[in-house]
C-alpha cells in the first residue's frame, strides 16, 4: 500500500482531511500511544478504548473489540465476507477489488471513513473527555460517504453496481394527500435503506379521481425514481391497504378509473421480482405524509437529498421519526 503511495490515497473519495489521515495511517505515522513512545515523546500506554493492548494503529483501527464492532457492522451492509477482515489489516482494501453489492469506489471510501470515525473517537476521548459511542460509526460513515458522493455527483452511476442487488436493502415509503371538494392530491415519498438512511425524498401534485387513485400515483412516483436512480428497492410500505390490495388483484371491471397507472406500477414490480409491499400504520409513514401534503401545495416535482437544500421542517420530522439523510 505504502508503495503506491499518495496517488492512491488521493484517489479516494473522500474529504481531504480523511485522505490525510489514511496516508498517516499508510505510512505508519498515525499519532497513537505507541507511535509516540517509539519516538520518544510520550509514556508507552495502553489502547484508549479497551485499555487492554499496546495503543498501535493495528490494534486500534482493525482488532480492538470497539472498532471489529463497526467492522462486523460494515461487512454485512456492504455484504462482504467476514474473511475481508484480513484485508483491513494489510492494507489490501486500498487496492483490491470489493465482491459486493456496491461500487469498489464506494465500499473504499466507507471502509476509509469508518476507520477515520474510530480515530476521532479516540481522539476525544483523551482530549474532550467524552464518552465514545461505537454504534453510531457505521450509520455516520455511511452518511458521509453517501454525502460526499451525493455532493460531488458520483451518486447515481458510482455508489451501486447496477444490476447487483442491494444490500444492504432499499425500502420505499410513499402516501398521498386528497382534497375531495377540489380532487387536488398531493404525492410524498421517501426512498431509504434499511438503516434509516434516505437516499432521496420527492414530493409532488395533481389532480386525482379519488384517494385510492392518489395512493396508487404516489406508489407510482416513488417507484419511478428508483428505475431512474438504477436503484432495485425491496419493500414498498404504505398505508393506504387499498392501493395495495387493487395492486395485488387489480380487476379490469371495478378498477378500470386505476388501470393505467396500476399496468404501469406492474411493469416496475416485474423488474424487480424481490419487491414486496406491506401495509405500515400512519405514525410510520409521518415523513412521506408530510411531503404529500406539501407536494399537494407544491405541485411541481420537489426533490430532497443528502447534500442538497432542505427545508427545515423536513430535517426536523426526519431526526424525530429516526430517519436521516
Ligand atoms: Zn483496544
Amino acid at each position: 500500500m505504502v508503495g503506491r503511495g499518495w496517488n492512491l490515497i488521493w484517489k479516494l473519495l473522500v474529504p481531504p482531511r480523511v485522505k490525510i489521515f489514511v496516508w498517516k495511517l499508510a505510512h505508519g505515522k498515525l499519532p497513537t500511544g505507541n507511535y509516540l513512545y517509539n519516538i520518544n515523546i510520550g509514556p508507552d500506554t495502553s489502547c484508549t478504548l479497551c485499555g487492554l493492548f499496546p495503543e498501535t494503529a493495528d490494534h486500534l483501527l482493525w482488532h480492538c473489540r470497539w472498532a471489529i464492532s463497526c467492522w462486523d457492522t460494515i461487512f454485512t451492509w456492504l455484504g462482504l465476507d467476514h474473511s475481508f477482515h484480513i484485508l483491513l489489516c494489510n492494507g489490501s482494501w486500498l487496492t483490491c477489488n470489493f465482491l459486493c453489492a456496491f461500487s469498489c469506489d464506494f465500499a473504499r471510501a466507507l471502509i476509509a471513513l469508518v476507520a477515520w470515525h474510530i480515530w476521532t473517537v479516540r481522539c476525544h476521548k483523551i482530549f474532550r473527555h467524552s464518552l465514545p459511542n461505537f454504534s453510531q460509526i457505521p450509520s455516520k460513515a455511511w452518511a458521509s460517504a453517501h454525502d460526499y458522493f451525493s455532493v460531488h455527483g458520483f451518486l447515481c452511476r458510482n455508489l451501486t453496481r447496477g444490476l447487483i442487488p442491494f444490500h444492504p436493502a432499499l425500502w420505499v415509503f410513499s402516501d398521498a394527500a386528497w382534497d375531495p371538494l377540489t380532487g387536488k392530491a398531493g404525492f410524498g415519498f421517501i426512498i431509504t435503506t434499511n438503516r434509516n438512511i434516505i437516499l432521496l425524498a420527492g414530493a409532488a401534485g395533481d389532480t386525482c379521481a379519488s384517494s385510492i387513485d392518489a395512493e396508487l400515483h404516489a406508489i407510482h412516483l416513488a417507484l419511478t425514481h428508483c428505475c431512474s436512480n438504477n436503484w432495485s428497492p425491496s419493500k414498498l410500505y404504505s398505508d393506504c391497504r387499498c392501493a395495495l390490495d387493487l395492486i395485488d388483484n387489480f380487476n379490469n371491471v371495478t378498477a378500470w378509473r386505476s388501470a393505467d397507472i396500476i399496468h404501469s406500477i406492474k411493469r416496475f414490480t416485474y423488474q424487480w421480482p424481490d419487491l414486496t409491499w406491506e401495509h405500515v400504520p400512519r405514525d410510520f409513514n409521518c415523513v412521506a405524509d408530510s411531503l404529500a401534503h406539501f407536494g399537494s401545495l407544491n405541485p411541481q416535482i420537489s426533490l430532497f437529498a443528502q447534500g442538497r437544500d432542505r427545508p427545515r421542517w423536513l430535517d426536523d420530522l426526519c431526526s424525530s421519526s429516526n430517519f436521516s439523510f
